[in-house]
């Protein structure tokens, strides 16, 4: 029986993680990582379905890929579980601005959503934009969604280890082939300097009241999540600060208030500051990586999602596996 490893437990780890035991139900899946659940960045992400244009793969085929079979995996979910349960539930909301026409108007949602119009005049008034758009995509909450995935991979006999890992020679020997689903961390475990934090700082507020979601211009956002919404944010790159910053939550809140004034009654529960792994495109490729001592480890790498690893970790992991199952079948037919 083949013995695979996931490295990373976060959206990424546990998105390939669950799909490695889909297509290979007969192999035995460990994944580790030094941090989990909560201690992710991935647990505070919004989770919107939102892709923007710096989200690339090599090829224009490869991202529309990922981001279409992204979709229709969450779709999957939306329609076969409980929303509380999965975490995945269906979001409506606008998209505003009264001085950049064009990026209301976003082509990847245009070609996968199935509802994304112009705003009427009424709704432009009602909230006082020039421009806008309206429409209805998925969001995907990793607060409850990783406690789903993880369920589900341990009640399929998955095996969790909690490990840091100093480089990938660490596991050398010990598995046929290991998904890299570090994030952040492939800049250590790979060498890998194109990986770059992008600083994103938000607020958590319970404000029940707010059902639709609010992008306005570039960085001001209000999401709502399951009880809470999301506030942002800022976009710092190659900032290495994970301190809440004060000057930022200030800006941050003024910007939201002045989209809903009534935000200033909600509940702020807390602030959070994380780093999305940037890469200028995401990593998903195989590498037979060679050590010191001719000691060798097939990798499957399936990292650097940036700010949009939540809605795009499917896409993406769908591809990992398939590498994942044709490297076995290959190693199998030359037995
Ligand atoms: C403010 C903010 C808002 C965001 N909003 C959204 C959004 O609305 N929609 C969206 O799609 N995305 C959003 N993102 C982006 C999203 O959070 C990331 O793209 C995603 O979480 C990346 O997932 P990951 O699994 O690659 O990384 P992580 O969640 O960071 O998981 C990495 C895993 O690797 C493990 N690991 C790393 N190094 C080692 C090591 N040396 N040894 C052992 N284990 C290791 C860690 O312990 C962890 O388990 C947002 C990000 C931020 C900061």
């Amino acid at each position: 029986m083949p013995n695979v490893a996931v490295v990373g437990a976060g959206i990424v780890g546990l998105t390939t993680a669950t799909l490695l035991q889909d297509a290979l139900p007969a192999t035995s899946v460990t994944l580790m990582a030094d941090k989990f659940l909560q201690d992710t960045t991935s647990d505070g992400a919004a989770g919107i379905y939102r892709p923007g244009l710096q989200f690339q793969g090599l090829s224009p085929e490869v991202t529309r890929r990922w981001l279409e079979n992204s979709y229709k995996y969450y779709k999957d979910i939306l329609h076969a579980g409980d929303p509380e349960v999965t975490g995945v539930k269906k979001v409506s909301g606008f998209h505003f601005s009264s001085q950049y026409p064009d990026i209301v108007v976003n082509p990847f949602l245009k070609a996968i959503l199935e509802e994304h119009r112009p705003c009427t005049q009424e709704e432009l008034d009602l909230y006082g934009y020039k421009y806008g758009s309206f429409m209805t995509t998925v969001l995907t909450e990793c607060r409850r969604f990783l406690p789903y995935l993880t369920k589900k991979f341990k009640s399929r006999g998955g095996s969790i280890v909690e490990r840091h890992l100093t480089s990938m020679e660490d596991l050398a020997g010990d598995f046929d082939v290991v998904c890299n689903c570090s994030g952040f961390g492939s800049r250590d475990l790979c060498g890998d300097l194109t990986v770059t934090p992008i600083r994103g700082q938000v607020f958590k507020v319970r404000a029940p009241w707010v059902k639709y979601f609010y992008y306005v211009d570039y960085d001001t956002y209000i999401l709502p999540g399951f009880d809470l919404l999301t506030l942002g944010g800022t976009r710092q790159f190659d900032s290495y600060s994970s301190e809440v910053c004060r000057h930022d939550a200030a800006a941050i809140w003024e910007r939201c208030t002045q989209v809903l004034p009534g935000l200033k009654n909600g509940e702020i529960v807390r602030q959070w500051v994380g780093w999305r792994p940037y890469r200028p495109t995401v990593r998903v490729e195989r590498e037979t990586m060679t050590f010191a001592g001719n000691k060798t480890l097939e990798v499957v790498h399936n990292y650097g999602h940036g700010g949009y690893g939540v809605m795009t970790a499917p896409g993406t992991s769908i591809d990992a596996v398939k590498l994942v199952v044709d490297y076995l079948a290959s190693r199998k037919s030359k037995l």
